[in-house]
């Protein structure tokens, strides 16, 4: 059994977050610690931890993820200038929360992918 993170309890809305969307697949909050004008992320409501955890059975919500991150940047207003979604995996990809999530990343241009 994985250990639940604090996403679980943003999810329980058990801690305060500012929840922009949640449905019965996946929830979406402004990241805590933003790096771009918008940083938002979108997380399914299963604690997955890692990319390497996801199963066949959790491809809805995978997709979801995406469907509502598309929502959210035409909310944000960043749909036309364009945007970055990010999954992090384990040390090597930066992955500091062990429940899934995908950052919407946003508001500005963002540079190159990965820091050389
Ligand atoms: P990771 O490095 O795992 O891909 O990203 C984790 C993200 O979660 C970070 O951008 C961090 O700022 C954000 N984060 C960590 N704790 C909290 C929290 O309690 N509330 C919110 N809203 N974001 C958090």
């Amino acid at each position: 059994m994985a250990e639940e993170t604090i996403f679980s309890k943003i999810i329980r809305k058990e801690i305060p977050a500012d929840v922009l969307y949640q449905d019965d697949l996946v929830t979406a909050f402004r990241d805590i610690n933003p790096r771009a004008p918008v940083h938002i992320l979108v997380v399914p409501n299963k604690l997955i931890p890692t990319t390497n955890d996801v199963k066949i059975e959790d491809e809805l919500a995978l997709g979801r993820m995406v469907t509502v991150a598309k929502k959210l940047a035409a909310d944000e207003g960043i749909a036309e200038d364009g945007y970055r979604l990010i999954m992090n995996c384990n040390q090597h990809g930066g992955q500091e929360v062990y429940h899934i999530h995908m950052h919407l990343v946003g508001g500005r241009a963002l540079g190159p992918m990965v820091v050389s």
